[in-house]
């Protein structure tokens, strides 16, 4: 079955049932409604000449016409290429062209980014060209640009389309649409997702509706979804954690999709919660850490929270028992994946006990393998020993687009995926993720994983929050560098947590570097680029 194909059944069966809400937009769908705009636009789609296996770019936060475009594309077999909206002008670039994409969707503005104004700095051609005609010397591939325009939205913008008007040139009935939507197949290709960029350059992944249908509807198994559910997502949808265990876990079992805001905003998703009366709420650590040390925290009733997901990077266990405790959100698992394997290769389920559910990233996911090996010479490593984790089964990418170097590196022979990411594996099958090749840091022949040391450093009671990363040492090879951020109103010092670590930790585990900051350098999905902390070290060390 294909995405369209599931979604019409499940919009046919829930009629009524609300589907979407926005609340920034103030926008509410039934399934019954979602499925007629859905239609409607994959029309529109179609008028503008693309046809089945054409990309189309969406650069935005998460609000209806994202959705709406997910399912709309996937109905005509259109190819929605999810755009990062911190992406800056050569990045966009690089991802339009590298596709060839031949339309975008995106805002006209958001807080101090002017999208608009990026495209036009790209593209000066479109201020002149009419709609679906645009020829521009740096996006030879683009035709058509539409602004997401909010309801009373005034003005037009030279060059580009309203996406309401484009949504509205569509017929909700046309034929057309469920001529094409028959001849496709759960092996072509849906989404080309970029992976986070957390340890370099972004790379996009080319995924099938085999590949994420199935793992949105395991995930919401997982978390024993059913249509009295609300799941608030304010996790992006660019990233496959809001497309996939967002949108997809919801659609695959006929539950509420609710957006609290766009951008992430930890007071939104609070007061969300509470209206909305959501029984699921995602996030990554650092969002439910910005929620749960929000100054009006206690201020919220958070008693309708059932389930919801942790995932996307190291989940501290002490976060993990917060939320259980705090946010009532007695059945949240962590699941861990990557944008290679549409995500989630790892979950536990509602009936893991609690201490297995905040402290590993569960077991392996309903028809999928799962192996841990030892990077170098592949041999199968002992339970409990740490090594690559690979993964083979119907959620392994299709490939890296158009880069089949790439893609052989990634995908063996025989079909696994190897992750660059060390895990372990107990007796009873329960994962845990011990950090990424890349971040492993050897100081005088030893190893040391920097997540070890994070938990640790993380139990400080003035620590907010703390990342640790391997510097290059003459000496050693590598010297350990905590960067720490302390609680608000808190101060604390290089010397504290040095005691702090005396007699608890192995001395060699101490950070040789402790440096206070405000913030850590984040991707948008939250996710902290160790790489760049690395690189600030390097030059403040010269
Ligand atoms: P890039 O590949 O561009 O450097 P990325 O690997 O962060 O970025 P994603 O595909 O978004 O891009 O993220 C997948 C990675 O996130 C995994 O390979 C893993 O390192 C990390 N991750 C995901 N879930 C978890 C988890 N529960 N615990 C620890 N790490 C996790
Ligand atoms: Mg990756």
């Amino acid at each position: 079955q294909t995405l369209g194909d599931f979604f019409d059944d499940m919009a046919a069966r829930q009629g009524d049932h609300e589907a979407l809400v926005s609340v920034h937009e103030g926008k509410r769908y039934s399934y019954r409604e979602l499925r007629r705009e859905v239609d409607r636009l994959a029309s529109a789609l179609l008028g503008l000449g693309l046809v089945p296996g054409d990309r189309v770019g969406i650069w935005s936060h998460n609000n209806a016409p994202w959705v709406l475009m997910q399912l709309a594309t996937a109905k005509v077999g259109i190819v929605l290429v999810n755009i990062n909206p911190a992406y800056r002008t050569s990045e966009l670039e690089y991802a339009l062209n590298k596709v060839a994409c031949k339309a975008l969707v995106t805002m006209k503005s958001f807080k101090t980014s002017d999208y608009v104004g990026m495209l036009r700095e790209l593209a000066p051609e479109l201020s002149d060209a009419a709609p679906g005609a645009l020829k521009a010397a740096r996006l030879p591939h683009l035709r058509t640009v539409a602004w997401i325009d909010a309801a009373g939205a005034e003005g037009e913008l030279p060059g580009l389309m309203r996406f309401s008007a484009l949504h509205d040139s569509g017929d909700a009935d046309d034929p057309q649409v469920d001529l094409i939507a028959k001849t496709l197949k759960a092996s072509d290709p849906i989404n080309i997702q970029f992976t986070s960029g957390t340890t370099g350059f972004p790379k996009g992944a080319t995924l099938t509706h085999r590949n994420i249908l199935n793992n949105g509807f395991f995930i919401g198994e997982c978390m024993r979804l059913s249509p009295v559910d609300r799941l608030c997502i304010p996790v992006p949808l660019y990233h496959c954690f809001g497309m996939v265990l967002g949108n997809l876990a919801c659609i695959t079992h006929g539950a509420t999709i609710v957006y609290p805001n766009d951008g992430f905003d930890p007071l939104a998703v609070m007061q969300t919660v509470q209206d909305e009366k959501c029984t699921g709420l995602h996030g990554v650590p650092t969002m439910f850490i910005a929620e749960l040390d929000h100054p009006r925290f206690k201020e919220f009733d958070f008693s309708t929270l059932r389930t919801g997901i942790m995932a996307g990077s190291p989940c501290p266990t002490e976060v993990m028992k917060r939320v259980v405790d705090q946010m009532h959100l007695r059945e949240i698992t962590i699941a861990y994946g990557m944008t290679e394997t549409s995500p989630v290769s790892c979950q536990s389920s509602t009936d893991t006990p609690l201490e297995k559910r905040v402290s590993t990233v569960g077991t392996v996911q309903p028809h999928l393998e799962i192996k841990i090996i030892d990077p170098v010479t592949g041999e199968l490593m002992p339970r409990g020993s740490s090594g690559e984790f690979c993964t083979r089964g119907y959620s392994v990418m299709h490939g890296y687009w158009e880069d089949p170097e790439k893609t052989r590196e990634a995908i063996d022979a025989e079909g696994w995926m190897h992750t660059g990411d060390l895990a372990t594996m107990d007796a009873e099958g329960y994962v845990n993720i011990v950090g990424r090749i890349k971040d492993l840091v050897i100081r005088g022949g030893e190893n040391i994983y920097p997540r070890e040391i994070e938990e640790f450093l993380y139990r400080h009671p003035k620590v907010q929050d703390v990342q640790v990363v391997g510097l290059p040492d003459k000496k050693y090879g590598e010297e350990l560098c905590a960067w720490i951020i302390a609680k608000p109103g808190q101060s604390v010092t290089a010397d504290e947590v040095r005691k702090f670590c005396k007699g608890q930790i192995a001395h060699y585990k101490v950070p040789r570097y402790i440096e206070f900051v405000t913030e850590f350098p984040m991707t948008v999905t939250g996710k902290i680029q160790k790489f760049k902390i690395r690189e600030a070290m390097k030059h403040q060390l010269g």
